[in-house]
């Protein structure tokens, strides 16, 4: 199953303060996207828009061509859309083998699960009776990654990979992640800092303030625009 991912004039609050104003982005199948933007820009709010996880006060989603607006996170996750949030989303109390195991509600068997998942991260097989909140934060994200792709997802939105990891490992979480994405899947990634994601991204977004600033390649312009954006001239 593969789809794209559409955002057109996306706005979302919480309560009666509004972060996102009109947001339009797009994730085709098979690329990856990057939505880069400082604390607070509205970043974590687009993948739960994008999640179904957050309503749209006003503006469409659409997912493979189909409206989707308003269609319960469940219904959403079913058609294949699957959020790793920031933070990792492993069980930290339970073993390797126990976090996967628990994606066997997805219908695959726990063999079918780990298969996959000890293919892409083959340290996860040497891991797998070790509880995962004592894994390193590189295997950890490995981890989450790999319950995400039991899912057989669709659109990945991910929300600061990177966070708390030294730039080697964030590097090869993000060449897998280009693998992945590189079967066909859709891939949403946010990071405020953006170096390692770049290497990957067909394309990148600047969100500041709840607006889109910037949209292309990730290029020398984009990396204009963030040297202006981290250096605060915006
Ligand atoms: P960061 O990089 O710091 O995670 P972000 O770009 O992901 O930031 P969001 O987390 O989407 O930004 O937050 C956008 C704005 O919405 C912020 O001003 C934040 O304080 C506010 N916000 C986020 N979640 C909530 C919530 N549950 N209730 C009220 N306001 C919220």
């Amino acid at each position: 199953m593969t789809s794209s991912l559409e955002l057109h004039g996306v706005r979302a609050a919480y309560d009666a303060i509004t972060v996102l104003h009109g947001v339009d982005l797009r994730v085709g199948a098979g690329e990856v996207v990057a939505l880069l933007g400082p604390n607070g820009a509205g970043k974590t709010t687009t993948l739960r828009v994008a999640a179904g996880v957050r309503a749209v006060s006003t503006g469409r989603l659409v997912l493979g061509g189909r409206d989707v607006t308003g269609a319960d996170p469940r219904d959403l996750a079913a058609a294949g859309v699957c959020l790793i949030p920031e933070g990792r989303g492993v069980f930290p109390n339970l073993s390797v083998r126990d976090n996967l195991l628990m994606m066997t509600f997805t219908g695959k068997t726990h063999e079918e699960i780990e298969e996959v998942a000890f293919r892409r991260f083959p340290i996860l097989a040497q891991r797998a009776d070790q509880i995962a909140g004592t894994m390193s934060g590189g295997e950890q994200q490995m981890l989450a990654l790999a319950r995400g792709l039991a899912t057989d997802p669709a659109v990945l939105l991910l929300d600061e990979l990177s966070m708390g990891l030294a730039p080697l490992v964030v590097e090869r979480l993000y060449e897998q992640v280009g693998e992945i994405a590189r079967q066909g899947v859709a891939v949403l990634v946010v990071e405020q800092f953006a170096a390692a994601v770049l290497d990957i991204a067909d394309h990148a977004a600047v969100l500041v303030r709840g607006r889109i600033e910037y949209q292309g390649p990730a290029d020398g312009e984009l990396r204009r625009e963030l040297a202006a954006l981290y250096l605060g001239s915006h």
